[in-house]
């Protein structure tokens, strides 16, 4: 599996004239570790550095993560309303996300006519494409079951949250 290692990292901050900070290594080494198909607020990354006895602010974080993404080591992902989350950005074939947007189970895939769509739309207009994302919004089995959404009280938990996935808000 093809991601951004550290060397990597260095040469394309390199390139916008950015250092690798200890707390930008600190940040992509905790994504680097991540099992497949888990993504990161700004809020679960600073909760994560904190274990690992580490201090980074807050906005330090946020800072971090937004620089990231735009250099294309980070995808920033709209997965449900409130915050965004992050994950490395592969650098094979991108995948896209179906998300129940009850419990924010997520379901990573990959299909290349979202692709073609993407590189078409971005050349039919001169855009050079950096990335292309589709996000499905959805409610997932577990939820439709319980009766979604008149009779799934509000603190409701999934049964396969936690297992895979997004969990977390
Ligand atoms: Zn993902
Ligand atoms: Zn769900």
């Amino acid at each position: 599996m093809a991601s951004y290692t550290e060397i990597l990292l260095r040469a394309a901050l390199k390139k916008h004239g950015f250092r690798l900070t200890p707390q930008r290594e600190t940040i992509l080494n905790i994504f680097q570790t991540l099992p497949k198909g888990k993504h990161l607020s700004a809020e679960d990354l600073y909760e994560l550095v904190q274990r690992q006895g580490e201090v980074i602010s807050l906005a330090t974080i946020y800072r971090t993560v937004k620089l990231m993404s735009q250099m294309g080591i980070l995808r920033e992902l709209e997965l449900a309303e409130g915050h965004k989350h992050y994950e490395i950005n592969q650098l094979s074939p991108p995948h896209h996300h179906l998300v129940c947007v009850r419990c924010h189970q997520t379901i990573e895939f990959v299909n290349d006519l979202v692709l073609e769509v993407g590189q078409k739309q971005a050349n039919s207009a001169s855009y050079d494409l950096l990335d292309c994302q589709l996000t499905i919004h959805a409610i997932c089995p577990e939820a439709l079951q319980e009766g979604w959404p008149s009779s799934l009280s509000e603190d409701w938990q999934c049964p396969r949250s936690g297992l895979t996935g997004d969990s977390h808000h």
